[in-house]
């Protein structure tokens, strides 16, 4: 190569000439370092939309409920199957065994339920409050759990009994509307359904259906509903 056409070659647009003296160096310009440093920085949003938990796989078995893809939510969001079926087993207040990738639950209970719940774990444990992506892990600090995130850093301590119990206080309030199954008919005929720790009785219901329930009454952990209609 003859040093006459390198300066002959056309300068590329990326590239500004900075002149001192008898020198001229060619520089990447100011706005190319941009594009490049923006290029090299991870895409939030894209990969935030790439994040998907796998929908509930749920079979009624008997007075048995059936998750049949535990593990492969686990996977996917990257945790232990076992911790988040114990999630699962204090959230709904029922009691279960895992089966391989499964995990049963005693009593009748709403895929919505399952999913409601899986999906508050995931905000909890897994997505990072400050970037919104999944790449989290869950460490110790002084018996405080943290979640640290691995895309920007960030960590923060999980308040779990404090939302465990906030979470048990909400299960079922007076005026709101849940979702529920009717699990069973009471000897007074009305639909029995349970969400947590309680037992809410709702007239006029057939077991197996799923109603949309006003709570009218609270007693302790019994409660009394009515079917709405929207
Ligand atoms: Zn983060």
């Amino acid at each position: 190569m003859n040093v006459r056409s390198v300066h002959l070659l056309p300068r590329p647009a990326w590239v500004e000439l900075i002149s001192s003296g008898s020198h001229t160096i060619a520089v990447p310009t100011y706005r190319d370092l941009l594009k490049r440093a923006k290029k090299a920085l991870p895409s939030t949003a894209t990969t935030k939309d790439r994040f998907q938990v796998p929908e509930v796989d749920v079979l009624q078995e008997g007075s048995t409920t059936v998750l049949r893809n535990l593990a492969e939510i686990g996977d996917a969001i990257n945790r232990d199957p076992q911790q988040v079926f114990a999630y699962l087993l204090r959230e709904l207040g029922t009691a279960g065994t895992l089966d391989e990738r499964r995990a049963l639950f005693k009593g009748r209970i709403a895929p919505e339920n399952i999913s409601d719940r899986i999906r508050s774990y995931v905000e909890e444990y897994v997505v990072c409050s400050e970037c919104g992506r999944p790449d989290t892990h869950l460490i110790k600090e002084d018996r405080i759990a943290i979640l640290q995130c691995d895309a920007c850093g960030a960590h923060r301590p999980l308040k779990v009994i404090k939302r465990a119990a906030k979470a048990e206080g909400e299960a079922v309030q007076e005026g709101k509307v849940y979702e529920v199954m009717i699990q069973d008919i009471g000897k007074k005929g009305d639909g029995i359904a349970r969400r947590e720790k309680y037992v809410i009785y709702v007239p006029g219901t057939t077991k197996g259906s799923i109603v949309k329930v006003q709570i009218e009454k609270v007693v302790g952990t019994i409660a009394f509903g009515k079917v709405v209609r929207e």
